[in-house]
């Protein structure tokens, strides 16, 4: 029998707020543990939390992101449980009236587009976090992230594969980059995702039993451990069982998926109104506030580059990767109009410098008009493309411009004719079997006499003359 795939996402992001969404500590990653904590972030008694705008505005930010409508009115809500990283027993986190509703993105697959609905965005707090150490028969504690303001996606049930699924990630992961809100940062768990899948008779309009997969910190991970579940339901169902609804961890080691617990249902948390906060009111002056600070998004960006730029879609989705490459890219255009050339020193040798010595394209010393000069210089026929990557290098570190450098290591492309004409008269004075060869009908030699007058020069003949001049000599 076919399956359909039913896939809904629960996506939380840590936000890039100074501090924590209900007190004043920081949210600092990394500090020495319980450094970054206060009587409200411990939940002692008696405390009141007060509410950090900066994390509405984040909010809203990411609402209008994905064609979500804010609401005006909000409330805060308790979540009930008790688990060691949770000091207060319940979660302050918002449940019937969430900041954002009804939204979607646009992923873009397999050459077409789709429309995924985010049902809900809302605002809530981190717990600590657990630290468990094999060697002893007690774990610790650290507060640190108790308090840390999050926000969680849930979109609706409409991914039917996992590449989808991805894509919906991916895309959404690069949404809150570029808004600045999240840095993204999937191993160290600022942008973490659960993900519930079913499957069902192919066509059927009933949904098929979910589970709810946990613990997977990379695209590659949700990737696999969707596929995992997928066979894992189908075969039970294959076999006549029932699917168990429950929440299970990835456990990337074995490559399989583990029951953690059964679902809990919203009833088992006793969600009540958060009696410490008062409703949030969200006006239009605030929402139009927050709108004037929103970016050009990155898949507008990525098809207005193709379709402005006239580069290759592929092209197009590795420069607006990174908002800070996009910008860097246009800044070039504005000193050549070559987006192909430019495009391709980008992607291959600025990317390749960045990523070897883990740099910011900010931090950059090849500024966007060195590199739009050098590639005037290629252009015009000044150096190869070839000689080119060594003063791209040179550029890199001295900080010179292309030109001095070309200058002062003589690099300048031999253009000139009856110049190559000597030397290449020379090589094949000096290679006359070679020569005979050719003659008898071995033309293929031509490319190793063009290698010889390429080496002779240092790379500096324009290879087009160079094999016309060769070729002269040897029709004589
Ligand atoms: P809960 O409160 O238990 O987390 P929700 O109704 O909020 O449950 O749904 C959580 C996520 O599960 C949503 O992203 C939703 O799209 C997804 N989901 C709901 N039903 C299914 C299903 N049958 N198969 C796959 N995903 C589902
Ligand atoms: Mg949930
Ligand atoms: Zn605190």
């Amino acid at each position: 029998m076919d399956y359909d795939v039913v896939i809904g996402l629960e996506v939380h992001i840590q936000l890039l707020t100074d501090t924590k969404i209900f007190c004043g500590c920081l949210t600092k990653f990394g500090d020495a543990p319980n450094t970054n904590v206060c009587p409200v972030c411990l939940g002692m008694p008696g405390v009141l939390p007060v509410l950090n705008e900066k994390v509405v505005d984040f909010g809203i930010k990411l609402g209008l992101a994905t064609n979500s409508t804010i609401s005006e009115r909000n409330i805060f809500a308790r979540k009930n449980y008790f688990y060691p990283d949770l000091p207060k027993g319940y979660q302050i986190t918002q449940y019937d009236y969430p900041l954002c509703k009804k939204g979607f993105l646009e992923i873009d697959v397999d050459g077409g587009s789709k429309r995924i609905g985010i049902t809900r965005i809302h605002m809530e707090e981190d717990a600590g976090k657990l630290i468990h150490d094999e060697k002893e028969d007690y774990s610790y504690v650290d507060f640190n992230r108790s308090g840390v303001p999050l926000l969680e996606i849930v979109s609706e049930p409409d991914m039917s594969s996992t590449k989808e699924a991805v894509a919906y990630l991916k895309e959404l992961r690069q949404i809150v980059m570029y808004l600045g809100i999240c840095d993204g940062n999937m191993e160290q768990g600022s942008f973490r995702c659960d993900a519930n899948i079913s499957v069902k008779p192919k066509g059927s309009s009933t949904y098929g039993i979910r589970t709810e997969l946990k613990n997977m910190n990379s695209f590659r991970n949700v990737q696999n451990a969707l596929e995992y579940e997928i066979s894992r339901h189908v075969e039970l169902i294959e076999q006549g069982k029932q699917v168990e609804q429950e929440t299970r961890l990835w456990d990337a080691g074995l490559g399989v998926t583990r029951t953690m617990r059964t679902k809990e249902e919203s009833h088992d948390y006793r969600y009540f109104p958060e009696p410490d906060l008062i409703p949030l009111i969200v006006d239009s002056v605030w929402i139009e506030r927050v709108k004037k600070t929103l970016p050009e998004l990155p898949r507008e960006k990525r098809h207005r580059f193709a379709k402005d730029y006239g580069i290759p879609m592929y092209d197009a989705e590795v420069l607006t990767q990174q908002r800070d490459v996009a910008d860097y890219f246009e800044a070039c255009l504005k000193f050549i109009d070559a987006p192909k050339d430019v495009s391709n020193w980008i992607m291959t040798e600025v990317l390749r410098v960045l990523k070897e010595e883990s740099i910011d394209i900010t931090k950059f010393n090849v500024t966007p008009e060195m590199l739009a000069n050098m590639i005037a210089l290629i252009k015009k026929g000044v150096i190869s493309g070839k000689i080119a990557k060594g003063v791209f290098e040179e550029m890199h570190r001295t900080g010179k411009a292309a030109y001095i450098i070309v200058e002062e290591k003589g690099l300048l492309q031999i253009t000139d004719e009856g110049v190559l004409r000597e030397k290449a008269k020379a090589i094949l004075d000096s290679h006359p079997k070679e020569v005979k060869s050719y003659k008898d009908g071995k033309v293929q030699l031509l490319g190793f006499f063009v290698g010889q007058l390429m080496k002779e020069t240092r790379g500096k003949a324009n290879p087009k003359l160079a094999n016309k001049v060769i070729k002269g000599l040897l029709e004589e």
